[in-house]
């Protein structure tokens, strides 16, 4: 076994906590010396490694430069420091197609777009995810090349699916593609375009996803031991499965369907799985709204003053570049997207929770880390003005998600949450939820 300096590798082999386990270093590995290993890090095959340095370089976990990313994606180097970041125009819809809507997590318009690229030749193929066939407690990306394919990487996953490992396989393909990740994935992406800008013209175009944080692959499996439900005994894994917006179960190998949660995935169940399975990455991650994506897809969780949901089963849509902008249009064009341009709509309103989460908490655990001298990432992006409100915030936040990682913590704590006793918590919320908009 050859010995290799760590300095010269992903971060992922100088301090785990720091790995986005976005899977680029994998995907760019010119000598495939690294795989995919346990709970999605990578793991390396030093006698194949010919210490390149790639791999450092095109990873996303250490740093990422907000001026250079901006550059790359929108030619300029002044990014935007809003939330929503650089934005072009914005949409509220849904799928012309009533079944990619229908199996959509929100209005299906990721698959829409995706399918739209597909049909017209525009691309050919699209990377998406989907939970593994053989094991379905498990994700795994893939190449959908047709309508089926594509319906069955709809819903979101919200768990680390590595999916810049696909570079391995493109690499060898001819074509374009459609990439469909999350901001980690995607900055990950923009340092390979750096590095490698042939291979990234392969990208015909970025859909990128929001993300509050993903959570840790060991989720599924708990989720099912908590139940009591055997791994072997289910042929799918739902996050928001069913009617919009879509409930956690499990789809038995029988076909009965299994909810492992007494409420929907939006009033109950995210609320506290974020703080029991964030990831040590997504904790420190800034990026909420996939900035350097061509086209970033939201929920639209708006609601009217009696707490409704006015865009039930739709999405937003960022247009962030030219291409964005022209294939959001021609989408239109073509019926396979129905949405209206929200763009100058004054009473439309972001994320605003999501936005707090991301926008200011992250960049305040941000700074309180490396003030106790803890390794995190570098980005050239600053918040300004952070009240003492916040800074409790993110004391709070921390420390409950100190105690997820504990497991003798963890496990009672889902198990309780998850259980009849937890529905009045969900009450609680819910109520709460409309005072805020009266
Ligand atoms: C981890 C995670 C966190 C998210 N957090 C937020 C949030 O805080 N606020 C918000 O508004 N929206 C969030 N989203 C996005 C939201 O859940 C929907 O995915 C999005 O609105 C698209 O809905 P759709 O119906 O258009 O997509 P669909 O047509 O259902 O297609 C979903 C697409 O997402 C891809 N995908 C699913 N899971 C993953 C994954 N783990 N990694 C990479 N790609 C994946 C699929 O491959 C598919 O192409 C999150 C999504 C994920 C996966």
């Amino acid at each position: 076994m050859k010995n290799i300096d760590p300095n010269i590798l992903s971060v992922a082999f100088r301090n785990k906590e720091l790995c986005a386990r976005s899977g680029t270093c994998i995907g760019v590995c010119p000598t495939n010396a690294l795989s995919l290993g346990e709970d999605m890090y990578p793991k390396i095959h030093s006698d194949l490694c010919n210490e390149c340095g790639l791999c450092n370089k095109v990873c996303p976990g250490e740093q990422v430069s907000y001026s250079s990313l901006s550059e790359l994606a929108f030619g300029q180097r002044n990014g935007h420091n809003s939330f929503d970041g650089h934005v072009e125009r914005t949409f509220v819809g849904y799928s012309g197609d009533a079944r990619i809507r229908k199996n959509g997590a929100g209005g299906g318009v990721v698959t829409a777009l995706a399918w739209h690229l597909l049909k017209t030749g525009a691309v050919d193929g699209c990377i998406v995810t989907r939970m593994k066939p053989e094991r379905p407690w498990e994700g795994e990306v893939f190449i959908a090349r047709n309508y089926k394919e594509l319906l069955s990487s709809q819903q979101s996953k919200y768990t680390i699916i590595p999916v810049n490992t696909i570079f391995q396989e493109i690499r060898r393909l001819h074509g374009k593609y459609a990439l469909i990740a999350l901001p980690c994935q995607i900055h990950g992406f923009r340092k390979l375009q750096q590095q490698k800008p042939k291979l990234a013209s392969k990208i015909h175009l970025i859909i990128g996803l929001f993300c509050a944080s993903s959570l840790e692959p060991y989720i599924t499996k708990e989720m099912l031991e908590i139940k009591g439900i055997g791994k072997r005994d289910i042929k799918n894994f739902n996050f928001r499965g069913g009617q919009w917006p879509g409930r956690i179960r499990a789809i038995m190998n029988d076909g009965g369907v299994r909810n492992l949660h007494y409420s929907n995935f939006k009033d109950g169940a995210i609320n506290y799985l974020t703080y029991l399975y964030s990831p040590p990455r997504c904790q420190t991650c800034i990026d909420g709204s996939s900035e350097f994506a061509d086209i970033a897809v939201s929920d639209a969780w708006t609601r009217d003053a009696s707490g409704k949901y006015i865009f039930e089963s739709q999405s937003r849509l960022l247009a962030r570049t030219k291409i964005g902008v022209a294939v959001m249009e021609a989408a239109i064009k073509a019926g396979d997207l129905v949405a209206k341009d929200v763009t100058q709509d004054p009473n439309y309103q972001t994320h605003r929770l999501h936005a707090r989460k991301k926008g200011t908490t992250a960049y305040v655990r941000v700074e309180r880390l490396k003030q106790e001298g803890k390794p995190v990432p570098a980005y050239d992006r600053n918040v300004d003005d952070i009240t003492p409100a916040e800074r409790r915030t993110e004391r709070i936040e921390s420390f409950l998600m100190r105690l997820g990682r504990i497991r003798a913590i963890r496990l009672p704590l889902f198990a309780f949450l998850t259980s009849r006793y937890g529905i009045p918590l969900v009450k609680i919320r819910q109520l709460r939820k409309k005072r805020k908009y009266r």
